[in-house]
């Protein structure tokens, strides 16, 4: 039920009123049903200010709330929490960088701008309200599409920060796709690869150089699982490699929450040289002292 709190006081809908509107939409006597709770509830989308606050972080609703056009609020708080406790996890192990933990702002608010301006979207469309002036994404592209903004790698990048996920190819800030292949016990995904807040060294097939130099890298494996991808994948119109935009010999260091930190489409002579550095980034590590 829709009111205007400009003319009609909440307390009007009182529990009589409730049941009779509830039986109408129903069409069934107010005695089939019983009536468990009520509240006024107001419609709207907000993004907070900041996310953080010292070593207060916001999420959920508590930093972003959407109208429920599309289905995006717990979504995207889940969403939050994950990018934060990997992050976390991470420190607390002593993998990372406290300073990691400023990348959670910049990456998760813009995601929750979009969902906000998104969800705003819909329900202006919804309520027949013209909206030309804005494009309105996919569900899937809102939900699990976007990227965040990442130093540049060496494959081909443009500025998107949403899109259908099956658009993206393993560009870094993005999802690790989705790609089922035949494991050991049955069917598995490339997301199944990511472990217990590790990160993943995921190789092309002839990828055994950067596997060799994670080992050498984490002999003891505390902090990088690896894996290569499979050749063909038959249920596939891509190949694996191409859906993650490396070459046979080419890897991907993927974060703990799934996301692409960084990508390297071929070998490269000094392997280990190469991931150590590319891993302390992912780790905040090495990066210029904040003022
Ligand atoms: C009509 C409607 C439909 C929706 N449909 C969808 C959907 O289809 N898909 C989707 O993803 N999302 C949907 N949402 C949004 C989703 O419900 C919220 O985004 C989600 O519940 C937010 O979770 P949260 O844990 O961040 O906050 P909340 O669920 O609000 O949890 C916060 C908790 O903190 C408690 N609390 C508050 N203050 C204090 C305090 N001082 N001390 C202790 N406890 C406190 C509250 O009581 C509450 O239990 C919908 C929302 C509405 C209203």
């Amino acid at each position: 039920m829709t009111y205007d709190p400009a003319t009609t006081d909440p307390a009007a809908f009182d529990d009589q009123r409730c049941r009779e509107i509830v039986s109408h939409a129903l069409g069934l006597p107010s005695t089939r049903f019983e009536l468990t709770g009520k509240r006024p509830w107001q419609m709207g989308g907000w993004l907070a200010d900041s996310y953080r606050a010292g070593r207060v972080f916001l999420l959920g609703d508590a930093a972003h709330v959407t109208p429920p056009t599309g289905g995006f609020g717990a979504n995207t708080g889940i969403q939050d929490a994950w990018n934060l406790t990997t992050k976390l996890v991470s420190v607390l192990r002593g993998h990372a960088d406290p300073g990691l933990l400023a990348d959670y702002e910049p990456e998760r608010r813009t995601v929750g701008r979009i969902t906000v301006e998104q969800a705003l979207l819909r329900a202006r469309d919804r309520a027949q309200v013209p909206i030309e002036d804005r494009p309105l994404l996919s569900e899937a592209a809102v939900a699990i599409g976007y990227r965040y903004a990442m130093p540049r790698d060496d494959v081909a990048a443009d500025s998107t920060l949403a899109d259908e996920p099956d658009r993206w190819r393993g560009e870094p800030g993005t999802r690790l796709p989705h790609l089922p292949f035949a494991g050991p016990k049955g069917l598995r995904s490339t997301l199944d690869l990511v472990r217990d807040g590790r990160y993943l060294l995921l190789a092309g097939p002839q990828g055994h150089t950067w596997t060799q130099a994670a080992r050498e890298l984490d002999p003891q494996g505390a902090l990088l699982d690896t894996a290569l991808l499979p050749a063909k994948i038959t249920s596939l119109s891509v190949w694996p490699t191409e859906a993650c935009g490396i070459g046979d010999r080419g890897a991907l260091l993927v974060r703990p929450d799934h996301v692409i930190a960084w990508r390297t489409a071929h070998a490269v002579p000094d392997a280990l040289t190469v991931l150590a550095a590319a891993t302390r980034q992912a780790q905040g590590l090495d990066r210029p002292a904040t003022p």
